[in-house]
């Protein structure tokens, strides 16, 4: 994935100004190399899996992969998931390591997660998650295990309704638990630091995705149209 990073060096001095530059950035959220003017860098995003995947898929649209964009999408809905079972699993008092052997059970079968997530969710707020509509599953499946070329439409639509379960899911974890949001948030941030060791000189940095945890959305947030026309995107 692409995304701005700035040089902690070069924001000193221009006087406390953020100097982005675009990069790609690791699987893992970290980010090493040099920027423009050679400085050596170390660069920690805290972007969760699913934010990370949504950017993704909308780079693959720019790009023109509709495929990648959708089974990307598909992607940051199962990991949402994952994150929100965690969410919910913390508020009941579990332990993560509890938690984390419990998910080996679902681990490998996406269709055990989506379950763990609808039951988990309805037990919590007396209400069935927003999951993604039959046709939006077919349209997946056909693209994931038929081979469907996808036009820009059906992207657009799936992409548009992976960011409606995303950010209804996200809002109602942020009104109902913030603390369990903001301590898996934490121990995530852990995970990247740990993997940084004591290599200096490192950041950490907060990157502008479309999705992200840490937005108070609770009076609403921006239209999936609005979204991709930030990307350049055509609605
Ligand atoms: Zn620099």
């Amino acid at each position: 994935m692409r995304i701005n990073i700035s040089c902690p060096q070069c924001a000193q001095a221009a006087g406390g100004f953020a100097v982005f530059h675009l990069e790609e950035i690791r699987e893992d959220g970290l980010y090493t190399g040099k920027c423009p003017q050679g400085h050596d860098l170390l660069v920690a995003t805290q972007t969760l899996r699913h934010e990370m995947l949504f950017e993704i898929a909308l780079n693959a649209i720019v790009d023109g992969y509709r495929r990648e964009a959708i089974s990307s999408f598909a992607a940051a809905i199962e990991r949402f998931y994952e994150f929100a079972i965690g969410v919910l699993a913390r508020n009941r008092g579990v332990s993560s390591t509890i938690s984390a052997a419990a998910w080996k059970t679902v681990a490998a079968q996406s269709e055990r997660q989506l379950g763990a997530f609808t039951f988990l969710y309805t037990v919590s707020f007396g209400e069935v998650p927003r999951l993604l509509s039959d046709r939006m599953v077919k349209l997946r499946n056909d693209v994931t295990h038929r081979g469907l070329l996808p036009d820009q439409k059906q992207v657009l639509d799936f992409g548009a309704a992976a960011y409606e379960v995303i950010q209804t899911g996200v809002r109602k974890l942020r009104a109902a638990c913030i603390d369990d949001v903001n301590a898996a948030l934490g121990e995530h941030v852990e995970e990247i630091a740990e993997k940084m060791g004591s290599v200096y000189p490192r950041a950490f940095q907060v990157t502008p995705t479309a999705l992200n945890v840490i937005q108070d959305i609770s009076t609403g947030y921006p239209a999936f149209k609005d979204v991709v026309a930030r990307y350049g995107i055509p609605a």
